[in-house]
C-alpha cells in the first residue's frame, strides 16, 4: 500500500466511526442481563447486571413506599424474570419510559433509605448498579419518611459504632471485612467450599469475640452474603471511624500442598499510587483521621501531609499485622514467616492502620477441612483477636477507654515512687 492509500483508508475509516457515532449506531443501549435481590440481616440489595454503563437515576415514594430505579437508553430482553421479593423487597414491578427509559419499582415492606454504587466490570463480574436500601433506623431514615420524592441521601447506617460516653473514654473500633460475597464467591476448595461463607463465620467469630472485651467494639463491614466493592468496604470501616481494619480470607493456589495462613499490609508502592488518587478525588481526603484535613492546601503540602498519614499507617499496619501473626503461629501452620507486603486495594485507607488475613489455604485439602469446622475457625478468630489486643495494650488511641485505663495504672505505679 502506497502512503496515500494508506493515509486515506484511514481518513475514510474515521469518516466511518465519526458517522456511527453521531447516529448513535456506535453507542448501543445498555441491556439488562440480570435483576436479584440479595437479602441479609442488616442490608437488601437489587443486583442490576448490565451490558455496559447507563444513565440512572433513582428516587424513593411514599405511600406505599417504593424504590424507583429509572435506566436510560436501556432494554429489558423478556426472558429476564423479576426477582422474588426478600429482606424489605416486598416486590420488583419494570416498565417502559419514553426514551427507552426502563423503570424498575421496589415495593419496600417499609421506608428505605436507598443508595447506589456501580461496579465493575472486573475480572468475570460484568457492569452492574448496586441498590442497597437500608431500613431507616436513626437520623438518616427519619429524614426520609416525610417527603413524596426523596432522591439520593447519604450513607447507610447499620455499622455506626456506639461509642461510650466521652468521660469513661471511647470504645477501640474494629472493622471486620469479610472478603468477597454475593456474586463474588471468593477461592473454591477441593470439596467445594467457598471462601466468602468461611470467611463470614469467621468475621462473625472475631467480632463477636472483639465485642465480649470490654473497651472494643466490632463491626462487620458486610453480615450476610452479598456483594461489597473494596473501596466501599473502606468507605464502611471510615464512617464506623474504625481503629483498625482486617480483612479476612482464604488463600488458593495451584499447588494443593501448600497450606498455612499468611498476613498482609499494605506495601509502599501501592501507597503511593492511592495517594495520587485521593488528591485527585479530594472529597475522599477533607475527612483524614488525626486532625489531618488536606482541604484548602496546596497540592504539594497535601502530598506531604497524605503521605505522613499513609506511612504511619503501614507502620501501625506492620505492628498490629506482626502481633497477628505471632499469635497465628499458636494456631497452626504459618505460611511465611513474615508480614508480606502487597498492594491490595482494599488496604489502601491513608489514615486506617490495615491488615489482610489469609487465614488458611482453601486449595489444600487439610485447611480446607479444618475452615469447616467451627471449632477451628473460633480458633483462628481468637488468635487474630489476640494479636490485635496485644498491639492495643500497646498502642491504644488516645481518648479511648484503654488508654485512659492504662494511664491510671502507670499513675498508680508512679505514686508510691514518688512518695520516696
Ligand atoms: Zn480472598
Amino acid at each position: 500500500m502506497t502512503f496515500k492509500g494508506f493515509s486515506s483508508f484511514w481518513a475514510a475509516l474515521g469518516l466511518l466511526l465519526c458517522s456511527l457515532i453521531a447516529s448513535g449506531g456506535w453507542l448501543r443501549a445498555a441491556e439488562i442481563r440480570d435483576l436479584r435481590v440479595v437479602a441479609a440481616e442488616a442490608s437488601t440489595q437489587l443486583v442490576v447486571e448490565l451490558s455496559g454503563p447507563t444513565e440512572h437515576k433513582l428516587f424513593t415514594l411514599s405511600n406505599p413506599a417504593r424504590v424507583v430505579l429509572d435506566l436510560s437508553a436501556s432494554s429489558l430482553p423478556a426472558r429476564i424474570a423479576m426477582p422474588a421479593a426478600a429482606g424489605v423487597v416486598a416486590g420488583v414491578r419494570a416498565g417502559k419510559q419514553p426514551k427507552s427509559t426502563v423503570r424498575l419499582v421496589l415495593d419496600t415492606a417499609q421506608p428505605v433509605v436507598p443508595r447506589i454504587v456501580q461496579a465493575g466490570p472486573t475480572g468475570p463480574f460484568p457492569y452492574r448498579l448496586i441498590v442497597e436500601l437500608g431500613t431507616g433506623a436513626g437520623p438518616v431514615g427519619a429524614a426520609v419518611a416525610p417527603a413524596a420524592a426523596v432522591a439520593l441521601p447519604t450513607a447507610p447506617r447499620e455499622i455506626t459504632a456506639r461509642h461510650a460516653p466521652a468521660d469513661s473514654g471511647r470504645d477501640i473500633v474494629i472493622a471486620v471485612d469479610a472478603g468477597h460475597g454475593g456474586v463474588d464467591p471468593g477461592a473454591l476448595g477441593p470439596n467445594k467450599t467457598r471462601e466468602k461463607d468461611v470467611v463470614l463465620h469467621i468475621a462473625k467469630a472475631l467480632v463477636e469475640r472483639i465485642n465480649a472485651q470490654p473497651g472494643m467494639r466490632g463491626v462487620l463491614t458486610r453480615d450476610g452474603d452479598y456483594f461489597l466493592e473494596l473501596r466501599e468496604r473502606m468507605q464502611r470501616a471510615r464512617r464506623a471511624k474504625a481503629d483498625l481494619f482486617v480483612s479476612i480470607h482464604a488463600d488458593s493456589i495451584g499447588n494443593p500442598t501448600v497450606s498455612g495462613s499468611s498476613v498482609y499490609v499494605l506495601s509502599e508502592r501501592g501507597a503511593s499510587s492511592e495517594a495520587a488518587r485521593w488528591l485527585a478525588e479530594r472529597e475522599n481526603a477533607a475527612d483524614l483521621k488525626g486532625g489531618v484535613s488536606l482541604d484548602g492546601r496546596d497540592k504539594v503540602l497535601a502530598n506531604v501531609l497524605l503521605d505522613l498519614s499513609q506511612s504511619a499507617s503501614i507502620s501501625q499496619s506492620m505492628a498490629a499485622a506482626e502481633q497477628v501473626l505471632k499469635s497465628l503461629v499458636d494456631v497452626g501452620e504459618v505460611r511465611k514467616p513474615k508480614v508480606q507486603q502487597a498492594g491490595f486495594v482494599v488496604l489502601k485507607s491513608p489514615d486506617i492502620p490495615s491488615m489482610l488475613v489469609e487465614t488458611a489455604y482453601i486449595s489444600n485439602q487439610a485447611d480446607e477441612r479444618k475452615l469447616r469446622q467451627p471449632a477451628h475457625r473460633a480458633r483462628i478468630a481468637n488468635a487474630i483477636f489476640d494479636g490485635i489486643q496485644d498491639y492495643f495494650s500497646d498502642n491504644a488511641p488516645d481518648g479511648t477507654r484503654l488508654a485512659m485505663a492504662r494511664r491510671a495504672t502507670v499513675a498508680a505505679v508512679d505514686k508510691p515512687a514518688r512518695a520516696r
